[in-house]
């Protein structure tokens, strides 16, 4: 079946052993910082759907519109603080790279998880400078 694609969130599996189950529902995140690869991945291959999805409901927009001139790179997980199996809340630091209008930049966040009926949601997150 078709070729085997490497997951764009770089953790050097195939799409669908890692984030594509995650994406398609069949599969819950089991750390904060899986989420967030999952939710970068969805930037990606632009699955509005996913993102909306694994946002919270209080911080959750009401639609999402993507910059079809921005290329996602490739993410560099900077560190993680709780996030994991045990934990109700976690924070991932992350920078993504990417290219707008063919312009290199990055884009430097801390961002909040929390679970919600026991699965990790993306609260909020503020730049980093
Ligand atoms: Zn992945």
């Amino acid at each position: 079946m078709g070729e085997v694609r490497a997951c764009p969130c770089r953790r050097g599996e195939p799409f669908d052993g890692c984030c594509g189950p995650i994406l398609a529902g069949e599969k819950a995140a089991p750390t904060a910082e899986t989420l967030m690869r999952s939710r970068y991945t969805a930037y990606v291959v632009g699955d509005m759907d996913y993102l909306l999805r694994s946002w919270h409901p209080d911080t959750r927009p009401a639609e999402l519109a993507l910059d079809p001139d921005q290329r996602w790179l490739f993410i560099e997980i900077v560190g993680t603080q709780r996030g994991g199996p045990f934990d109700d809340n976690g924070t991932v630091e992350f920078i993504a790279h990417y290219t707008l209008d063919g312009t290199r930049d990055t884009m430097h966040e801390l961002s909040t998880f929390v679970r919600v009926d026991g699965a990790w949601v993306y609260l909020d997150g503020t730049f980093q400078a």
